[in-house]
Formats: C-alpha cells, sequence, structure tokens
C-alpha cells in the first residue's frame, strides 16, 4: 500500500484509513492483491489506476489452474485420464500394507520378480483401467499438498481396520477429505481377524454422515484384507468406477503440467523428483519452471526405473536435470525453451512477486469454487478444537444458531485436544480459522501458524468465542455502498475559461465541499448529472475543502452544462457492515 500511495501522491496513512473505514485493516508494507480493492481506492481518491501485471502474468506462466485449463479445453482433444488416488486412515489401520499389496500384485501383472523403486506414487492397471496411487498416505501430507494449492488426489480410499472401528485419526481423515471436497471410498480392512466387524464400521460411518450403500446410502465401501489380498481386486475395481462417474479427462496434446510429489538428493544424478503430469504430456528434453527453480528433461524413468519417452496425463514419473531441490506439492510448468525457464525461475527468485505467487496461489482454487458456487451467500470455514468432548458440543451447538441466510458457518472439523499442526494445515488449505477452547496449541504447530498466517483465536469463556465467530461472520458480509450528503453549493455565476470550460461561481450554503466529494447537479430538485470534480479554487487557490458560508469556484470532471441558480450537493460514500 506505501507504494500505490506514493504513485497516486497520497499519504499512506491516508490510504490505510479508507481501507480500514471500508472493513480491511492493513499496514503500510501489506500487499494490496486485490485488484478491486486498488481500484476502489483510486475511484475513491478520484484516481485512474492500471495495473501493470504483464511480468506477474509472465512468471506465473499462466493464471489458470489445471481443473481451468481443461475445463476451457475443446472437448475432442480430452481424454480419460486414471484417478489419482490417496490412501488415509488411522495409524496401524494398514493404509502402508494395502499400498504395499496393491504394488506386488500389480509387479506380478506385469514383469514378474521386477524391482520396483520407491517414487512416490505408482500406476496400477485393473480390469477397468489404469489407477494412480500416491505412496505418501495419511490425511496430513494430503493437506500439507492442498495447502500449497496442489490439487491433487481424486478419490481418498479411508482405511478403517474392522476389527477397531473408526478413531480419532479416521475422523479427521473424513474431515479433510470432505474439506477438499474429493470422493470417499472406504476399505474395511484386515478382514482375515476373528473379531472384524463390517457392520460395526458401518455403524459409525451413518453417525458421521457417510451412510454406506449396505445401509441404502451411497458411501461405497469393500471389506478387504491387506495381509491376505482378499477384496483388494474389488476394492480397485470400486476405485476405477468411482473415476468413471467422476469423468477425469485431461489433454495429452497440451504443453504439460503437474505437482511435485516427491523429491530428493542423489549421488550421481543430483536432485531427482517425482512429479504427476496433471495435464499435458511430458517429453524428454522438455524445459519446465517449479517455484523458483528450473530444469530440463534429462531422464524420466517410472517406479520400475524403465526409461520413457513421453508421460501423460495421471502419470507419475521421477525426473532428473533439476537446477535445485523442489518442494513437495510445487506446481511445474513446461515452457518454450530452457532460456525461458531460467528466466522465469529467476524472476520469480528476486521479485516482489514471489511472495506475491506463494501467497495467493493456495487460494486459487478455493477462490474459483467460491465463484463458481455463485450462491451469493458467503461462508466462514472453522475448525473447532476444545479441551473435552462436552465443551466441543456445546460450542458446535451454540455455532449452529448463528448462521444466517446471507452468511453461513462450516465446520470443517471439530476435535478434542490441542490445534495440532494438521489443523494448521487444513485450515491454510481451506481458508479456515481455528477456534481453541480450553485448549492450546501444540508446540510444533506454533512454526506453522506464523509462517501461514492462519488466524488461531483462542478462547476460554464460551460468550466470547461465539461472539468472536459472530463478528467474524459479519466481517465477511459485503460492506453495503451509502451515499452521505456532506455539502451543499448554489451556483451563483457561471464564467467560461477557454481552457477549463465553465467555472461554477459558487456559494457554499451548508457543511463543507471537499476536493474529493462526488457532487449531484440538481436543477429545480431534479438530479441532471453526477459525477466528480476537477477543480476547487478560493481566490484563484487551489483548496482541499471550502466550508459553509464561504465562496468558491468549482469546475466538473466532463464539464457538464450547468447554470445559474443549479445547485452542487456534495457526499461521500461511506460503507456500512451489515447485520447478519
Ligand atoms: P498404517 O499405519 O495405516 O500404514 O498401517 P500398516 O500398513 O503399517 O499396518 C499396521 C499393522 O497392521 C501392521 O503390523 C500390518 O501387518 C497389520 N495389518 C495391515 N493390514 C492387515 C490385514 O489386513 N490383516 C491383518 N491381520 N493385519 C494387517
Amino acid at each position: 500500500s506505501d507504494l500505490l500511495a506514493v504513485s497516486m501522491k497520497l499519504k499512506a496513512s491516508q490510504l490505510v484509513g479508507k481501507l480500514f473505514m471500508q472493513g480491511a485493516v492493513m499496514t503500510l508494507n501489506d500487499l494490496l492483491d486485490d485488484e478491486t480493492v486498488v481500484q476502489l481506492l483510486g475511484h475513491e481518491f478520484g484516481c485512474q489506476i492500471e495495473i501493470d501485471t504483464t511480468e506477474e502474468t509472465r512468471l506465473k506462466v499462466t493464471g489458470e489452474t489445471v481443473d481451468e485449463e481443461i475445463a476451457k479445453t475443446y472437448a475432442g482433444e480430452l481424454i480419460i485420464r486414471a484417478p489419482v488416488v490417496t490412501f488415509m486412515g488411522h495409524v496401524d489401520h494398514g493404509k502402508t500394507s494395502l499400498i504395499d499389496r496393491i504394488r506386488r500384485s500389480n509387479v506380478a501383472a506385469t514383469e514378474a520378480g521386477a524391482i520396483t523403486q520407491h517414487i512416490g506414487a505408482f500406476q496400477c492397471g485393473t480390469a477397468v483401467g489404469p489407477i494412480t496411487i500416491l505412496d505418501t498416505p495419511g490425511h496430513e501430507a494430503f493437506t500439507a499438498m492442498r495447502a500449497r494449492g496442489a490439487h491433487v488426489t481424486d478419490v481418498v480410499v479411508l482405511v478403517i481396520a474392522g476389527d477397531e472401528g473408526i478413531r480419532t485419526q479416521t475422523v479427521e481423515a473424513i474431515s479433510h477429505a470432505k474439506a477438499a471436497e474429493v470422493s470417499i471410498l472406504v476399505a474395511i480392512n484386515k478382514c482375515d481377524k476373528p473379531n472384524f466387524n463390517a457392520e460395526n464400521v458401518y455403524r459409525q460411518l451413518a453417525e458421521l454422515d457417510l451412510l454406506p450403500e449396505a445401509w441404502g446410502g451411497s458411501v461405497i465401501t469393500v471389506n478387504c484384507s491387506a495381509a491376505t489380498g482378499e477384496g483388494v481386486p474389488e476394492l480397485l475395481e470400486m476405485i476405477a468406477l468411482q473415476a468413471e462417474v467422476l469423468e477425469l479427462k485431461a489433454n495429452p496434446q497440451a504443453r504439460a503440467r503437474g505437482t511435485v510429489l516427491e523429491s530428493e538428493m542423489h549421488k550421481g544424478l543430483g536432485a531427482v523428483a517425482t512429479v504427476l503430469v496433471q495435464n499435458g504430456t511430458l517429453r524428454h528434453g522438455d524445459s519446465f519452471v517449479f517455484d523458483h527453480l528450473y530444469g530440463r528433461v534429462k531422464t524420466m524413468q517410472d517406479e520400475f526405473g524403465k526409461n520413457l519417452k513421453e508421460a501423460g496425463p495421471a502419470t507419475p514419473v521421477a525426473i532428473t536435470g533439476l537446477s535445485g531441490l523442489p518442494a513437495a506439492g510445487s506446481e511445474f510448468i513446461v515452457v518454450e525453451n530452457e532460456k525461458e525457464a531460467r528466466e522465469i525461475a529467476e524472476g520469480r527468485k528476486i521479485g516482489v512477486n514471489q511472495a506475491h505467487l506463494q501467497k495467493k496461489r493456495p487460494f486459487t482454487m478455493e477462490k474459483f469454487m467460491e465463484e463458481s458456487v455463485q450462491t451469493g451467500q458467503k461462508q466462514l470455514n472453522l475448525i473447532l478444537r476444545a479441551d473435552v468432548q462436552g465443551s466441543l458440543e456445546a460450542l458446535k451447538n451454540s455455532l449452529s444458531k448463528i448462521s444466517s441466510d446471507k452468511a453461513r458457518l462450516e465446520i470443517l472439523f471439530a476435535g478434542v485436544g490441542a490445534v495440532s499442526e494438521s489443523d494448521v494445515e487444513l485450515a491454510m488449505a481451506s481458508r479456515a480459522i481455528i477456534i481453541g477452547f480450553h485448549t492450546q496449541i501444540e508446540s510444533h504447530a506454533e512454526a506453522l501458524i506464523k509462517q501461514s498466517k492462519v488466524q488461531v483465536r483462542l478462547h476460554d469463556i464460551i460468550y466470547h468465542a461465539i461472539d468472536d465467530v459472530r463478528a467474524l461472520l459479519t466481517g465477511k458480509l459485503e460492506k453495503v455502498a451509502q451515499e452521505r450528503t456532506v455539502g451543499a453549493a448554489e451556483i451563483r455565476q457561471v464564467f467560461r475559461a477557454s481552457q477549463l470550460g465553465k467555472i461554477a461561481g459558487c456559494h457554499v450554503s451548508e457543511g463543507v465541499i471537499h476536493r474529493n466529494n462526488k457532487v449531484r447537479l440538481m436543477r429545480q430538485g431534479k438530479v441532471i448529472w453526477q459525477g466528480t470534480i476537477s477543480s476547487l479554487r478560493r481566490e484563484s487557490e487551489d483548496v482541499r475543502e471550502v466550508k459553509s458560508g464561504f465562496e468558491c469556484g468549482i469546475v466538473l470532471d466532463g464539464r457538464p452544462d450547468i447554470e445559474e441558480g443549479d445547485r452542487l450537493e456534495a457526499f461521500e460514500i461511506i460503507y456500512l457492515s451489515q447485520e447478519l
């Protein structure tokens, strides 16, 4: 805002003050990243603002998300792609074992005895088509990626041990999957165990709003065992069927883009990254950028270590030829050539835009979703933490009463215990605010909170928590613009100046007329023109304002036709908060 103030020839404090009046709390050094706000400010202060986004656009390569890009593609160019699957669930319920079982059966089907390399993801064939499986199970990794702006997963397999049933991390996983709006499929694992009880799991699922098919609902469940392999082919088939319903498509003709799943430094090879191609086809020799790094595909291998010439949509590959080690969740995109890739990467590294890009990117999809919903209803996402189940329920109950038809509360997750790192990740990924009631923040979550600027609000009195949430929700409502008349002047004489057009010789009769006010030109009680003042003078001096009882000369922007006896009413626009 400081820079903007300088270019508008105003004091930064004026800008910050105006922003505050409109409900946006900012400091001098905050980045004004909302174009509408900037335009509005320009309007308020009577400046024309053109935003130069060429450099930013160049560094971003594209402003579209993968989904937006695919949605814009001509249908004839799209092909069906494999679904990308993440396994989630409580610790020890068998996520890793299931993935291993699938991977081993896959090896048997392709090259007997082939040794697979761990590359973070792999594709397996089923009778109903290929499936891509991410090899980092757990909702923490899933949401950490999402918080970085990466939307990788299409289907979540929720693994529940049938002998234990739903546990705390199962509930967390469900919240994370729901917040990401991905399909959930349930694998009830360990069906080889004597105390396996699917009915118990159905009941628990039903209580969490996931009514299983077996009970007349729509949630698909499969009984399986990672130990014996029983039910695993059915599980894969169900995933593939689910994918058919989702109609996952991509354009293999496009230049490739996707997400880094994993990366490591390798002796001899340098940085190796496993990337998932999400749209387009990645080819040997392609140049690309990710974050502030770049590269040129030197080698590209699948999980069997087989060299590939190209990799199409939904294919995970390990690539080398990178300028550094990219973080998991970084986006990569292919550009024209290596020179361009290097320039963009360097531009990102030095530019202010770097911060800008990182700040903005995580929210692009959410923003898109918000816009595409277009219900006009505002939503506040919350994550709740409380010391005990009883107070959590009390808080949830009270909060459920403050939604209105203008703004809605969405509780993404409510859990007992301290605010955890995974809560912060979820808040980042879903633009949520965390409310802690009679609880604290886990020590290792502190750093992430600082870095991510996620809001965590701790309360010990329930009414304070509720008032706080109500205020946050009210803050979500758009401000209502209202005109407030601040002064009026009678036009007593009209002068003609060749350069300026007509000058209105006025007597200010009420209030104050300020140079930045908007004005209405009134004739016989009717508004005949409305606009802004281009010059306000007193005794041939430019002035900022003229008080009632004084004479002044006013030139109006756009040179409307003024006459003696007309009246000018000056007004400003104020923004009022709405009631819920
Ligand atoms: P994760 O923490 O969810 O990844 O769970 P793991 O895959 O590491 O499995 C936890 C434990 O459960 C291991 O000792 C596995 O051998 C065991 N396990 C996993 N799946 C099965 C199963 O289907 N049947 C039985 N009996 N044990 C299983």
